[in-house]
């Protein structure tokens, strides 16, 4: 099974500086699509704005629906020979997970589907016991720069969405830098 720190290696590891995806909703979309999930790829574009990959999962149709949400984008790494570890390097020393995205938010989407995942994998793949409820992902690639292609479109275009809870993992698991995520 995928574990979080794995995920987030594998996110951090795609250098999707706003606007290229570099491979990270894939990363997502291999992942969710093996626990079941109905995967949605949708690019989004905009006059003026480059086109973004978008990626709604989501498993089970009714109510209640709780909703994850992120982005898989990040800033770009600025001067790489400043960096203790590679910035697109996902290493681990010393218990942290270093590189772009870590905690903002690679390493939240990355524990948000490990979770998402062992919970399922403890109630028989299914959201809920009876059958009901709905579990989803809605990622975006555009969050970090403009933010035009992203989230605002998702909700509005989806309107299979409807979340009845929603969830922006934004600085779970994090130590409080933006480049390190604890590992423990
Ligand atoms: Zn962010």
């Amino acid at each position: 099974m995928a574990d979080a720190l794995s995920i987030a290696r594998d996110l951090v590891r795609c250098p999707s500086v706003t606007p290229a995806d570099a491979g990270a909703l894939g990363v997502i979309e291999s992942i969710l699509k093996g626990a079941g999930f109905e995967v949605h790829r949708v690019m989004f574009s905009e006059a003026g704005t480059a086109d973004i990959d978008n990626l709604y999962a989501r498993i089970g149709n009714t109510a209640p629906h709780i909703t994850f949400a992120g982005h898989t984008d990040v800033v770009p790494p600025g001067d790489e020979t400043a960096w203790s570890h590679g910035a697109f390097s996902g290493d681990v020393s010393d218990g942290f997970l270093y590189g772009r995205g870590a905690v903002d938010m690679k390493g939240g989407i990355a524990c948000s589907v490990a979770a998402a995942l062992q919970y399922l994998a403890a109630h028989g793949g299914k959201p809920r016991q009876d059958g009901a409820g709905s579990i989803s992902f809605l990622i975006t690639g555009d969050e970090e720069d403009i933010a035009v292609n992203g989230t605002i479109k998702g909700v509005a275009s989806l309107s299979i969405v409807r979340p009845t809870n929603a969830v922006i993992p934004k600085r779970m698991a994090c130590g409080g830098a933006s480049m390190a995520m604890r590992t423990l």
